[in-house]
This record gives structure tokens, C-alpha cells and sequence, in this order.
């Protein structure tokens, strides 16, 4: 009937639809992940069907909004951070916004003078700022920073990291000069105080250096107190006597549609009696891909007739699907396979965190009276075996 109506590739859109058949017909919110509506994908939904003109007019503008992202990962302290984000948005006093503004402030640029004082002026063509990136040593374009796009400038220094010619020391001051300048600028402006380009670049040297000296820092005591506690590390927990625990990972890749799946079952002892792996293909979704994994470690402990198992995999969204499955509609095929799967018989056997991670759990009485436990955690290393298989 389906070749009498459609098309082939809009049968197999069909044909990936799966019903839930055991279930009466519910309503599913489509804007949002687990299915049910939140204010958040509302408002989307109203901005996107009510402003299109707006949405139009953002498309057209040229947009900052990449070199904004570069500024999160610049390795500098979070107030200069802020500060390259105010740069770049336009968002600083100087006297050019502040007349723009309204009010009636002296347009000349406080420190050599010139009419016309703007945040790229201050920071980059400005004459003193001049000397102070000569002096620094930090390279700058061929034929000077421009005086006209301010973006330009800073994409220029973004590209910095790029350059292997550049000492390392050098190149990742920029941020510390474009904020000594700015500091510059406002002790002259507000408390009178002239600087010199030199005793400013010591002040920028020394400043690089303390906060990179505090970093390395930082990330030896977070070393020392991971290897003494090690609360994030996947940890695994042997089951109870006499059971087994099997630990089931899944990698899903968006591109080629491919899950990687694999599980691991160990005595209580840690000893591994059976372990397997497998790649699942045409799989759209990734929790299409985790429950596919779940479901063929099941169906792979019961064809081995293992009893008394204990499953392991890791946190997410069916985890939480499990819980509320009333909140997460768009679950509702992938819990009704599992609880078709154990007898209908799921109940949160432990919750909250543990260990300094998440770990929930379910039990459940199977059909042929068999002691099966699942319970999910944090399992990477899984994760990593099934990520071999792609
Ligand atoms: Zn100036």
C-alpha cells in the first residue's frame, strides 16, 4: 500500500516511524527533547512563527558572534575575558558611544589629544597605544592595525595563536595589553595619573606571567587532590556476591549514522568472564543508539543464560525517561521496549549521587524468575571500547 501512495524515500521516512503499540495516543511537543512543553521552547516556537522579519534582518547583518566564541576559550583571567566581550560589542564609555548616547562629554581623546575618541582609537591607533604594541613585542599587521574595523583588529590578534614563529610568551599577551590600555586610559581620564609605555609593558609582562604561574598552579593541585580522592573518575563497583555485573557502552556518530556498542560482564570479584563488541548502522538518533545497545546486551545475557546480572551504562536522557516517563514522552518507544523486555517491572532501586557521580538503578523480576538488576552509571571505559568499533 505504501509503494501505491508514496514515494521510496518518503517510505523509508515512514518505515523508521516506530508505533508504540502497547500505549493509547498521546501528545508529543516536538520543540523540545524530552517531548513535553516547556516556556523556553514556546517562546522559540512564538518568535520563530511571529518576528520573522527580525530573525531576516539578524541573518543579513554581519555577525560577531564567532569572534565572541573565540574569546571563551582565549587563555586569559575571566575579567579580561568580559573585556574582549564589552570590546566587541561595542559596549565600552568612550567618548565617541557616549555623545552618540546623548550627552555632552569633550569628543577628543584624552591622551594624545586627536578629535574623536573610539574604543579602537584607545586600544590600537591611538599614539601611545601604538608604542605600547611596539614595545611589546606582540606582532602586529603589515601595514599597522586598521584604523577603521576594530573587528578586524582583534581577528588579527585571534590569529596570533596560529603563528609558530611567535614566542608563546608573546603571543598570548595581547588580552593583558589591550587591558592595561584600557586601565591606562581611565587612571588618566579619572585620577589624573600619567603612565609610560615601558614601566606598562613590565606591569603587562608581569601580569602574564602570574596568571599563567597560577594556572600551572592550580592544575597541580587539582592533579594532586584527583589522584589522592579521584571523586570524577569512573570508578567500578563490584556487585554482590554471587551476581555478575555486565557494563554496557554506546557511540553514536551523527555523520555516518553508525553506533558502537560493546559490554563487559565481570564476576564480583572484577574478574571478566564474557565481553563483546558490535557496530550498528542506520541508526538517526542517539538514543536510538543506546537503547539499541541496552537491548542487545539483554537479549546477549539471555542467550547466554546468565542470571543474577547486574547492568551498568551510562547516565542520560533515558535515564531520566526511566524516571519520569510521563515528562519524557519522546521516550516513550525506548521505555516500552525495556519494559516490555523486563515484565513491566521497573522501580528506582537507588538514587542521587554516589561517588561523585550519578548513579540510579532499577530492578526488575524477569519473566522466567531470573534475579536481573539494572542500574546506571558512569562507565567510559565502555564508552571507549564501543568507540573502537566505528
Ligand atoms: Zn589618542
Amino acid at each position: 500500500m505504501l509503494q501505491d501512495l508514496f514515494f521510496q524515500v518518503d517510505i523509508d521516512l515512514i518505515c523508521k516511524k516506530k508505533p508504540v503499540v502497547d500505549m493509547d495516543d498521546f501528545w508529543v511537543w516536538l520543540h523540545s527533547k524530552s517531548g513535553e512543553y516547556s516556556v523556553k521552547s514556546g517562546y522559540w516556537l512564538a518568535f520563530q512563527s511571529n518576528k520573522p522579519e527580525l530573525l531576516f534582518e539578524a541573518c543579513r547583518q554581519p555577525s560577531t558572534n564567532g569572534l565572541k566564541e573565540k574569546i571563551w576559550s582565549t587563555s586569559t583571567s575571566p575579567k579580561i575575558k568580559l573585556f574582549l566581550w564589552r570590546i566587541l560589542s561595542v559596549a565600552l564609555p568612550v567618548a565617541d558611544q557616549i555623545l552618540i548616547r546623548g550627552m555632552n562629554v569633550n569628543p577628543c581623546c584624552q591622551i594624545c589629544g586627536q578629535e574623536g575618541e573610539s574604543i579602537n582609537h584607545v586600544l590600537f591607533t591611538c599614539s601611545v597605544a601604538r608604542q605600547v604594541w611596539e614595545l611589546s613585542g606582540v606582532p602586529t599587521p603589515e601595514f599597522g592595525f586598521q584604523n577603521s574595523s576594530i573587528f578586524a583588529n582583534i581577528q588579527f590578534l585571534f590569529e596570533l595563536s596560529f603563528l609558530a614563529r611567535v614566542p608563546v610568551q608573546v603571543k598570548r599577551s595581547w588580552p593583558w595589553v589591550l587591558w592595561r590600555l584600557w586601565k591606562n586610559r581611565n587612571l588618566l581620564l579619572f585620577e589624573g595619573i600619567s603612565f609610560c609605555p615601558l614601566s606598562s609593558i613590565v606591569k603587562i609582562g608581569d601580569d602574564v606571567q602570574e596568571w599563567f604561574l597560577a594556572q600551572s598552579l592550580i592544575r597541580l593541585v587539582d592533579l594532586e587532590e584527583n589522584n589522592r580522592a579521584d571523586p570524577c573518575r569512573p570508578r567500578w563497583d563490584p556487585p554482590p556476591i554471587g551476581w555478575v555485573k555486565c557494563n554496557v557502552g554506546a557511540v553514536w556518530s551523527g555523520k555516518k549514522k553508525l553506533c558502537g556498542g560493546s559490554w563487559v560482564v565481570r564476576d564480583d570479584r572484577g574478574l571478566v568472564l564474557l565481553h563483546s563488541r558490535r557496530a550498528f548502522g542506520n541508526l538517526t538518533t542517539k538514543k536510538d543508539s543506546q537503547i539499541t545497545c541496552v537491548l542487545w546486551a539483554i537479549e546477549s545475557m539471555d542467550s547466554h543464560r546468565l542470571s543474577k546480572v547486574l547492568f551498568a551504562f551510562e547516565p542520560g536522557d533515558l535515564l531520566f525517561a526511566f524516571v519520569r516517563p510521563k515528562a519524557w514522552p519522546s521516550f516513550a518507544l525506548q521505555v516500552s521496549e525495556l519494559t516490555h523486555f523486563f515484565g513491566k517491572d521497573w522501580r528506582l532501586e537507588n538514587g542521587g549521587g554516589k561517588g561523585g557521580f550519578k548513579q540510579g538503578g532499577f530492578s526488575y523480576s524477569s519473566k522466567r524468575g531470573q534475579g536481573w538488576k539494572a542500574t546506571i552509571l558512569c562507565c567510559s571505559w565502555s564508552s571507549a571500547l564501543a568507540s573502537s568499533v566505528l
